[in-house]
């Protein structure tokens, strides 16, 4: 089966398991991920806005207008990476996705990074950096890569994790803004590490 395959699999399957039904209520669409299933990096933001909702495509707002154009800055397309998030409905009203519907999509994002096995996963947000490092103090840990291990069943899989701070977060703050253009710019050196190690 093809990576594409296997991930439309994982799609079908967080609908035919009505994952987070409060969610699948209010929401228009399931926002399951988009661009390359064998991607290098992964990105993975909050949960869907507005936007996304109603395209059913991740980081396609002004956030994801600006998540463009730094990829952009370091040669890349969105096409050329995959793109999701933690939770794959829109919360009402934006509201922060709750501990039990982050914890009820992990074992599909497992499974999606499990197809996909990118040399770098790169959270954006606190929320997204803490699935994967609980300790994480984003102030201190943006832009600093750490491999860490993850259980799927009763397998592990290493992956490099890359917290950032989040694009909708750096868009309205200067500091975070020039800070996050800055920790992107050394994506493509960490990426060649990851490599050559
Ligand atoms: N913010 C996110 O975290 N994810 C999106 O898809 C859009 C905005």
């Amino acid at each position: 089966m093809s990576k594409q395959a296997e991930l439309d699999q994982i799609k079908a399957d967080i609908i035919n398991n009505n994952v987070c039904p409060n969610l699948v209520d209010t929401a228009t669409q399931l926002v399951f991920g988009d661009g390359d299933a064998n991607a290098d990096l992964v990105f993975i933001g909050e949960a869907p806005g507005k936007k996304e909702d109603e395209q059913g495509l991740p980081f396609v707002g002004a956030s994801g207008k600006f998540l463009s154009e730094m990829l952009e800055s370091i040669h890349l397309s969105r096409s050329q990476v995959y793109i999701t998030n933690i939770v794959k409905y829109r919360p009402p009203a934006n509201r922060d996705p709750e501990v039990e519907e982050k914890k009820a999509f992990l074992p599909y994002l497992l499974r999606q990074l499990d197809v996909i096995k990118p040399k770098l996963v790169i959270c954006l947000g606190r929320h997204s950096g803490m699935q994967f490092l609980p300790d994480l103090k984003i102030s201190q840990d943006h832009g600093h890569p750490k491999k860490i291990s993850l259980k799927l069943g009763d397998r592990e899989i290493k992956v490099v994790v890359l917290p950032l701070y989040h694009p909708a977060a750096a868009l309205y703050n200067g500091g975070q803004r020039q800070t996050l253009m800055n920790d992107f710019a050394l994506i493509p050196e960490i990426l060649t590490k990851i490599t050559t190690n």
